[in-house]
């Protein structure tokens, strides 16, 4: 069987980990990206090695299109008759705040990771899965970028903004069989939500209870299969019922 391999941002901890254990369980050779944690990166990689999984970590900030290519191009180096199918989008930050005290870099660096990290990440890959005619490109969004949240207008901003992207691009590269999709978690357990008060806001939740890594994983391991080759410009709510 021809090796597929997948490149997730943001692997090194959280939605990312869970995506990465999940597609390497699938045989995908998965590329980790992580800023800075190489702790995490590495107990991610661990992880899938002791599982018998293939992966590599890919060290790369998503907000600066230099670190972006160089590390690609690196990657290339190493793996010159290869090329990269499955791109998710996952890296992301949160730096909350009214928009009244909000101060340029909370806007700046919100926009920079979630919005230009997509853009330089999948342009640069594109390329190859055009020429290939294979792709699946999964970006994830937030229940933020489909309702907005207060104190949240630069998060609700980049992830509004990456949805109109999922559903441009969607159109521009179906003809090369490539499908683009997004996910739009609700309250997920991970280190980017262990500053909320779960117990109120368990209450909000019809379901009851915050969404688990692994179930934000294994919808995004149906995106990226063969099964899904018709589903393209979507966004998927995955949020226990905590609907807009
Ligand atoms: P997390 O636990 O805080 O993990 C964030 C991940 O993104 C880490 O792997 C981090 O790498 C990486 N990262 C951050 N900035 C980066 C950059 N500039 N370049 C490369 N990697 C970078 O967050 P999470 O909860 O798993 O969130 C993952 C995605 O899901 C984000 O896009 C987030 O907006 C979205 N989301 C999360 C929730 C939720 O409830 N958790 C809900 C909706 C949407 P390091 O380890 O090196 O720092």
């Amino acid at each position: 069987m021809v090796q597929r391999y997948a490149l997730v941002t943001g692997g090194s901890r959280g939605l990312g980990r869970a995506i990465c254990l999940k597609l390497a369980s699938q045989g995908f050779y998965v590329i980790i990206n992580y800023k800075s944690n190489i702790e995490a990166a590495n107990q991610t990689l661990d992880t899938i090695i002791n599982n018998k999984g293939k992966a590599e970590l890919l060290q790369f900030d998503v907000s600066n299109k230099k670190e972006i290519e160089q590390a690609i191009d690196s990657w290339q180096e190493k793996h010159k008759e290869e090329y990269i199918s499955v791109l998710v989008n996952n890296a992301g930050i949160r730096q909350d705040n009214l928009m009244i005290f909000m101060q340029d870099t909370q806007w700046s660096d919100v926009i920079n990771t979630t919005l230009n990290g997509f853009f330089y990440t999948t342009r640069y890959l594109l390329k190859d899965m055009i020429s290939h005619r294979c792709g699946r490109i999964v970006n994830i969004a937030s229940l933020s970028g489909i309702k907005g949240l207060p104190g949240q207008t630069n998060y609700s901003a980049a992830k509004a903004a990456l949805i109109g992207a999922t559903k441009a691009l969607a159109q521009e590269v179906a003809v090369r069989k490539i499908t683009v999709n997004a996910v739009a978690p609700g309250f997920i357990e991970t280190d980017m939500t262990k500053d909320i008060d779960k117990d109120s806001m368990k209450k909000m939740i019809p379901i009851g209870r915050f969404g688990k890594p692994e179930e934000v994983a294994n919808l995004v391991n149906f995106l990226v299969s063969e099964e899904s080759a018709y589903i393209t410009g979507e966004v998927i709510s995955i949020n226990g019922g905590l609907y807009t």
